[in-house]
């Protein structure tokens, strides 16, 4: 028996036993395929395989009751136009679209609140303003502050 041939058949055996588990294995997951697409055919509908998410009553963990987060639902589409002639977004405070509800309180708090500009007020009953940019601009809050 020549070395080469005894070199080969030690690899060999080696291989064998190393790739024999690995074998076995890939069988059985072979075998379990099977079952699977046979229940799948028996059922009439095709089974979704690999990760997803569990089905709801199934998750497990802490029930989501209690405290929720964000906006409660329902108050997102109040259905009331903003309070800003030719604005034509929807509500979202004191009458106001996000928008303009932020220039209402900008102009509150620099004491430049036009007489019309009042808390919930009607719809497409306020004139915007136009308020002056840059120079023009830190003049007018300059002298709104006093
Ligand atoms: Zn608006």
């Amino acid at each position: 028996m020549s070395v080469d041939k005894m070199l080969r058949d030690m690899v060999a055996d080696e291989v064998a036993r190393a790739i024999g588990p690995l074998n076995a294995a890939v069988a059985q997951l072979q075998a379990n395929g099977q079952v699977i697409a046979r229940l799948a055919a028996a059922l009439g509908q095709p089974l979704k395989r690999g990760p997803g998410r569990p089905p709801k009553a199934l998750s497990l963990g802490a029930p989501t009751t209690g405290k929720r987060r964000g906006r409660p639902p329902g108050r997102k589409a109040s259905g009331r136009a903003c309070a800003v002639k030719g604005c034509g977004k929807q509500m979202r405070s004191k009458g106001y679209c996000a928008a303009h509800y932020q220039k209402f309180r900008m102009l509150e708090r620099t004491n430049r609140l036009p007489a019309d500009w009042v808390a919930d007020a009607a719809p497409n009953s306020v004139k915007n303003i136009k308020l002056p940019r840059g120079r023009a601009g830190a003049k007018a809050l300059a002298a709104a502050r006093g």
